[in-house]
């Protein structure tokens, strides 16, 4: 059965982010067929610990029959309803309003959609045409960072920084500036210390802004913590260095939060962790412990206010913005994550746990830096430690270290060569230990081929 899946998958599936060439020479996908607490199990009944939160969403880990619930109870009661035609309905409602008490108090308004790249570009459309009502349509330019991850869309992808990802927009959408990441290990000069890197990358911001003329900047947009980046994190200098900057001019701040919302570093929302007064949040993933599609734009009372007073529409929206189902699971997710206080958990118990289990590895030989902030982290190998040199052939150790992860038994993701994980909030003791063993054995394997 097994390959019958895989043939058919070969014959019919177009994956996201892959080498088809080399998915359909090697044996071909895992088939993924269930999910239980912290594991999946795949069709050859294997279990495997989920290091990655399926892809930073299931936070409050798999299979909850309670979800499950919610969404039946929904869809007898009102499986679809669209928001447009001057309706609402009690779901969509109620988890905006929830949301509304969970994320900073100046952001009060949610709109919402399907996936973290279409509330990235929602985003992108409010923070221009913001500025459009404001008297200031000059203002379009958005500058964000070199590696960020924002999406797929065209708009969203050429907000984010990645090449790769710029490679196939052809070519980038207009308006966007990147910067450097606050990425220390690999950017800092010898002997510069976080602190002062930190706010020499917060200041790429304000050169770039002089550069464009601060009169054609709109916004500033990061992500709180770079995820698919490689879990880069900022030195504590930079995030109070940025919202300076971006008082200074008078821009906006989106946070981006679709991997750092609910809950993944101790607070609701990243932007509280590091004391940031964003006028955007996009969110998406972990809002319904990724059991259906939801993401939304949470938005500051300034755009807000600026959308109310326009007496025209504002011409955007998908058909599934604030679908009933969805927002009915969001909102026991949410229900359940306070329930089980796995928001505080991360500060008390399951962070500092992450943050132990890493710190075991720091001296390995292939080990250059181990990192962690609440309930995400990695372990980045490079070729020389001292040197912090890193592998010619950026991304072959890395994905050998993931098969070895993965043939024990274990998830964490390969970003070239840097070992991420963010594993589901409910992780114990257990979880830790077990992930702890395979990471030793992995790795040294992994030394093993590499020096073979
Ligand atoms: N923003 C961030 C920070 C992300 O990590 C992602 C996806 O990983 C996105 C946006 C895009 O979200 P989606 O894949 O749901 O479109």
């Amino acid at each position: 059965q097994t390959e019958q899946i895989q043939q058919l998958d070969s014959q019919h599936h177009l994956h996201p982010f892959t080498t088809h060439q080399t998915l359909r020479a090697a044996s071909g996908p895992r088939v993924i067929v269930k999910g239980e607490g912290a594991y999946v199990f795949d069709s050859e009944g294997n279990r495997i610990l989920d290091g990655m939160a399926g892809l930073w969403t299931t936070n409050i880990g798999y299979g909850s029959k309670e979800l499950a619930q919610a969404a039946y109870d929904q869809i007898l009661e009102l499986p679809f309803y669209n928001t447009f035609f001057k309706t609402t309905h009690p779901p969509v409602v109620a988890l905006a309003r929830k949301l509304a008490e969970l994320a900073p108090a100046n952001l009060n308004q949610v709109f919402f959609g399907s996936s973290g790249s279409e509330s990235n570009d929602t985003a992108i459309r409010l923070i221009r045409h913001y500025w459009v009502l404001k008297g200031e349509p000059k203002r379009r330019i958005i500058i964000s960072r070199k590696n960020a991850y924002h999406g797929s869309t065209i708009a969203a992808g050429s907000m984010g920084g990645m090449s790769h990802v710029h490679q196939h927009s052809y070519p980038v959408y207009e308006g966007f500036r990147h910067v450097m990441d606050p990425y220390w290990y690999g950017e800092s000069f010898d002997g510069e210390t976080p602190e002062a890197f930190g706010l020499r990358a917060a200041r790429a911001i304000e050169d770039e802004i002089l550069r464009c003329g601060p009169e054609n900047v709109a916004a500033f947009a990061g992500e709180p913590v770079q995820g698919a980046g490689g879990v880069k994190i900022a030195p504590d200098t930079y995030w109070p260095e940025v919202q300076r900057i971006v008082d200074k001019y008078g821009i906006l701040l989106l946070a981006d939060e679709v991997i750092t919302g609910f809950g993944r570093l101790g607070t609701w929302f990243a932007s509280e962790y590091y004391g940031i007064r964003p006028d955007l949040i996009t969110f998406a993933k972990a809002a319904t412990s990724g059991y259906v599609p939801l993401s939304g734009v949470l938005v500051g009372d300034n755009i807000a206010d600026a959308l109310m007073a326009e007496n025209d529409d504002f011409n955007h929206g998908y058909t599934f913005s604030g679908h009933p189902v969805a927002c009915a699971v969001a909102l026991k997710n949410l229900e359940i994550m306070e329930r089980d206080r796995l928001v505080p958990r991360v500060k008390e118990t399951t962070g500092p746990a992450l943050a132990r289990m890493l710190a075991r590895f720091k001296d390995h030989p292939l080990v250059g830096e181990v990192r962690s902030v609440g309930m995400m982290g990695a372990i980045e190998l490079v070729a020389d430690k001292k040197t912090r040199r890193r592998f010619s052939d950026l991304g072959r150790v890395g994905l050998i270290c993931r098969d070895h992860f993965f043939r024990d038994g274990f998830i964490m993701r390969a970003v070239f060569d840097t070992m991420v994980c963010a594993p589901p909030l409910i992780w114990a003791d257990t979880q830790f230990e077990e992930a702890s063993a395979v990471i030793e054995r992995a790795l040294d394997q992994t030394l093993q081929d590499v020096k073979g």
